[in-house]
């Protein structure tokens, strides 16, 4: 398939390197000139353009910074919807807000463009390595028709529904994990504080009702795990400004839904802090450090 990459950043960069290697043609663009360098390191061809990038394309995939990047993407002058022939597929996988992705959709879909929702988990290591899980929005031909390509770049491909579904599915993953992670950040301070070995109070809670990912397999206090975030300083993971993001999103959608989210307001509002704190940059399990007396207190 002729595909076109558009944004190759952290993740858009390996994601763009895996549908080279199941064999496709790919041309690349980005507005950041290193990043379409590596893309072309890797075999893909240069555009010098979102249109000349899109000109000729069975298939368009977009890994975006936020919102505002993709309408201006798609719907600006000689964006994807102008410059794409008709019938080409397209794939946005950036995360962003359900209502967006809903619109987007239905402009490129009156322009003959069938387009789905295909936001991903799995973070940079799942993009290098082929495995991320992708929530897919769309109509059910659309998504079968992505299910080859997104094949080459992860592992679990879920149709989600109706468009904007896989943003719907990404964002409140997303609030349940950060108020997860709070909670377990919570347990495992005030546990430390009363005299408990954080170690050995992991070790119950993974055995008993209150396990969840936060603690069994990110757990935020250094040294209970190897292997995480925690326990290299934070370093690498998924970071705290992503995940403040993702809850503005969340807490975005609820708003307009008028549906209240009393939890993941209150972990927006921390994850801010600990962003305004100097943290954005480190792993989201840091936020326990909101919750220790010294910063090294551990
Ligand atoms: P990134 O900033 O590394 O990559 C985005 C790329 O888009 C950049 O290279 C940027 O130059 C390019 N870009 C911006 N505007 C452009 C334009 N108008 N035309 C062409 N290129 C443009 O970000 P990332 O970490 O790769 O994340 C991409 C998306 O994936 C985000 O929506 C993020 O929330 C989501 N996501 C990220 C992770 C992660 O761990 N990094 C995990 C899951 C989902």
């Amino acid at each position: 398939m002729k595909v076109a990459f558009v944004g190759v950043g952290h993740m858009g960069g390996p994601m763009c390197a895996n549908v080279l290697k199941a064999g496709h043609a790919v041309k690349a663009w980005d507005v950041a000139g290193a990043s379409l360098d590596a893309a072309v390191a890797k075999g893909a061809s240069r555009a010098t353009s979102v249109a000349d990038c899109v000109a000729g394309a069975e298939a368009v995939v977009t890994m975006l910074p936020s919102s505002p990047h993709v309408r201006s993407v798609y719907l600006g002058e000689n964006g994807v919807l102008s410059a794409a022939s008709a019938g080409t597929l397209l794939v946005d996988s950036s995360t962003i807000d359900p209502l967006t992705a809903r619109e987007v959709a239905f402009d490129a879909l009156a322009r003959g463009l069938p387009m789905v929702d295909a936001p991903v988990s799995g973070g940079t290591a799942g993009a290098v390595a082929g495995t991320l899980t992708f929530m897919v929005g769309g109509a059910p031909r659309d998504f079968e028709r992505a299910r080859p390509l997104l094949e080459a770049m992860g592992r679990n491909i879920v149709h989600c529904g109706a468009s904007g579904n896989g943003q719907v599915a990404k964002i409140c993953n997303n609030l349940l994990l950060a108020v997860s992670m709070i909670g377990t950040s919570e347990a495992m301070a005030l546990a430390a504080s009363l005299g408990m070995d954080p170690k050995v109070f992991a070790g119950i809670v993974n055995t008993s009702s209150g396990r969840c990912w936060s603690s069994d397999t990110c757990n935020p206090w250094p040294g209970v795990m190897d292997g995480v975030p925690a326990s290299r300083g934070y370093a690498g993971g998924f970071g705290a400004d992503l995940m403040l993001k993702d809850l503005g999103l969340a807490t975005e959608a609820a708003r307009a839904a008028k549906v209240p989210v009393l939890l993941g307001a209150l972990a927006q509002q921390l994850y801010q802090k600990h962003s305004a704190d100097g943290h954005g940059g480190q792993d989201f399990s840091s936020v326990i450090l909101q919750y220790l007396r010294e910063p090294d207190e551990k």
